[in-house]
């Protein structure tokens, strides 16, 4: 057999299996599967390393993305809260003009959120007129005025 020799002395099992057998990295990846479909838990054990071990990257990313989706929706919708003009984007919050965003936001199940932003930004870029920019202040008073908020009942 042609060595090249550039390829050095060494050679992994894997690569001497799969010179003798072209199959081989398919067989492979099939013992590997069964493998682990025998064995979940060290599946899982490896997930949770994996995750633990890049936990803080990911983090850092689903932050960011936040960051940027709010930030694109809140330029849209102008930066400011539309009843009192209020403008610091740090508590802005996204509001359903008619209501029922907390049933909404329940649809998209996810921590961070980013399912829902990207498809309120949709919302905003079609120009629906279904969500605003309200301070907290205004929001609650809004869920007051509406009946939507939720000790609405004993307070009446
Ligand atoms: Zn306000």
């Amino acid at each position: 057999m042609n060595k090249e020799p550039e390829q050095g002395v060494y050679k992994s099992t894997y690569a001497i299996r799969k010179e003798r057998d072209p199959n081989y990295p398919e067989k492979y990846r099939k013992w590997n599967r069964d493998y682990y479909k025998r064995h979940p838990e060290i599946r899982q054990r490896i997930n949770l390393r994996y995750r633990m071990k890049y936990r803080e990257k990911i983090v850092e990313q689903k932050r960011e993305e936040r960051r940027k989706l709010k930030e694109e929706i809140f330029n849209l919708l102008g930066n400011k809260c539309v009843r009192c003009g209020f403008n610091d984007t740090r508590i802005l919050q996204i509001d359903h003009v008619n209501g029922g965003g907390t049933k909404e936001f329940r649809k998209f199940n996810n921590r961070w959120a980013c399912d829902y932003l990207k498809h309120v930004l949709e919302e905003v870029k079609k120009g629906t007129g279904k969500y605003q920019l309200l301070c907290p202040n205004c929001n609650w008073i809004k869920r007051i005025e509406n009946k939507e908020d939720r000790f609405h009942v004993k307070r009446a």
